[in-house]
């Protein structure tokens, strides 16, 4: 047999493996089954890629994205490899057929909808199989973020050709991991993880309070590429021209924009050593930009997996890359409406617990990074003194006293004020609208001191942020599943300590 560091050389040039792709190489090419969770830019395509030429016969590759397989597909020719893809977008389909079973192909990339029809199997009967490659495998769990129905239906197909399967992903938590190892019919000792730790991105969580003001100053102090990611398409525009307001090179990218403009832009961007891309979250699959100097969030992205993903795209030259989240009760409050309206049941309790997840990350008080890790099912150190939390521990103070007054204010209020309308009702604020609602009348009336009453917001934003409040459309409050240990002083609540002078507190803090 060729040896593996050989083969290393002569078709990739790179004279060592990194991290895990050893291990997984050498499993595949022993025929056995793997779970490989590696993080993006760990070098996850080498990992099918290396065996795939080794191996006699094909490598059938299974991914999800069709517009990236041509990407993938020419990469892996630019080292030389016999890669083709058969997509809708192909044009030569008989050729790439013919190759196949002709034993002239490396590597065929295909779609989870294709591999999964008959005609494909009984093609894939004709030819040789080396192994089955299945990049961005949390799409088959319900659990993982990017659910493809499609993704459940590969096994037969697997356990008919039993040749080695290779599961990828770069985002997978502890309970998508089992469910990937289970759907795909994977042994748990096939699983392999690499370190997730990004050591050289510095982390900060911030509540969002006057963002272009945040955002400028951002800019500001990083001279480097940086990419802000934006809810909205709008918003996108916006940021771009705000930075352009104090003289900074920016543009937008979201999938609205025509696409020569969207890939001028992203050209622009991947030239520059100074612009900053506004952009939704369309952008950043598939660039290779190794100097992002920085990452902003205006808004909580949807999961901690993608967070990680997002953010992993700073700094991947292995240099100082900051990464800001600035989030708002809203973000959570929205993002809660759209699980109830828009997820289909089954899914909802997974997502409902991812957004958990991001709501504890946000509110944390002690060291992000250890967070992230655990989330990926590491056991790092407690401080790591490169985020926000350990380079200036927050004050923390407990606002359970606090909490339980404001759960109170919403109940005794009927569940239908917002946060500025509550503040008004413990403050004893007797004015015509507390009045008319007789709310002046209530038990809850006046019970918050001006100290207290500064804890308002911040308390009522961490109700939010872990669903023991959640806010209506109209900002309108009322219990989540959180409430009840709080109330029932089963469960207290600590806080980082709000800066003494509140930033833009006149802005609705639940709006
Ligand atoms: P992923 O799919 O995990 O995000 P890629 O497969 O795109 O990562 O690889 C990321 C980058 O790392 C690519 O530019 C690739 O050429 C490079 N790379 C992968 N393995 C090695 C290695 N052993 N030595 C040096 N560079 C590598
Ligand atoms: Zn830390």
């Amino acid at each position: 047999m060729t040896d593996t560091h050989q083969l290393l050389h002569d078709i990739f040039g790179f004279s060592s493996f990194r991290g895990v792709q050893e291990d997984v190489v050498e499993r595949t090419l022993a025929g056995e089954n793997t779970l490989a969770v590696m993080p993006t830019g760990a070098g996850k395509s080498l990992c099918y890629q290396l065996p795939a030429v080794a191996l006699e016969g094909a490598a059938i590759v299974i991914s999800p994205l069709i517009a990236l397989m041509q990407d993938q597909v020419r990469s892996a020719r630019a080292n030389g490899i016999r890669a083709a893809s058969l997509t809708s977008m192909s044009d030569d389909w008989r050729q790439v057929q013919d190759d196949l079973m002709s034993g002239k192909l490396d590597l065929l990339y295909v779609a989870p909808e294709r591999a999964t029809t008959d005609g494909f199997g009984r093609l894939l009967e004709q030819a040789r199989i080396s192994l089955f490659a299945i990049d961005e495998a949390h799409c088959v769990s319900e659990w993982g973020h990017d659910f493809r129905p499609d993704y459940r239906l590969l096994r037969p197909l697997l356990d008919h050709f039993g040749a080695p399967r290779l599961a990828l992903t770069a985002t997978a938590d502890r309970r998508t991991r089992a469910d990937i190892l289970q759907q795909l019919g994977i042994g748990e000792d096939g699983l392999i993880v690499a370190g997730f730790d990004r050591s050289n991105i510095r982390y900060h969580v911030v509540p969002r309070e006057g963002l272009p003001s945040q955002l400028k100053r951002l800019a500001k102090a990083h001279e480097g590429p940086g990419i802000v990611y934006c809810p909205s398409r709008a918003q996108t525009e916006r940021v771009a021209e705000q930075l352009r307001g104090i003289g900074r090179p920016s543009a937008a990218y979201h999938a609205g924009l025509e696409k020569e403009i969207r890939q001028g832009n992203q050209e622009a961007f991947v030239r520059s050593e100074y612009m900053v891309m506004a952009a939704t979250v369309a952008f950043g699959m598939g660039i290779d930009k190794p100097d992002v100097r920085f990452i902003a969030h205006a808004g909580v992205p949807k999961s901690i997996e993608a967070y990680y993903q997002e953010t992993g795209r700073a700094g991947r030259d292995g240099e100082p890359a900051e990464a800001w989240l600035f989030w708002g009760a809203d973000d959570f409050a929205r993002a809660r409406r759209r699980i109830e309206t828009e997820v289909e049941p089954e899914r909802r309790a997974g997502e409902r617990e991812r957004l958990n997840a991001l709501g504890a990350f946000v509110e944390a008080a002690t060291c992000r990074r250890a967070i992230l890790l655990r989330h990926f099912g590491e056991d790092p150190p407690e401080t790591c003194g490169n985020c926000d939390n350990c380079l200036n521990p927050p004050e923390t103070i407990d606002v359970t006293v606090a909490a339980q007054k404001i759960l109170s204010a919403a109940f005794r209020t009927e569940m239908r004020f917002g946060v500025a309308y509550l503040a008004q009702v413990l403050g004893g604020d007797d004015n015509e609208k507390v009045r008319m609602n007789g709310h002046h009348a209530s038990s809850v009336f006046g019970i918050m001191d001006a100290e207290e009453l500064k804890l308002v917001r911040p308390v009522a934003r961490a109700l939010i942020a872990r669903d023991a409040l959640r806010s209506d459309e109209y900002g309108g409050l009322s219990f989540g599943p959180g409430a009840k240990p709080i109330l029932k002083d089963e469960e207290t609540m600590v806080i980082a300590k709000p800066p003494k002078k509140l930033r833009g507190s006149r802005r609705k803090a639940a709006q």
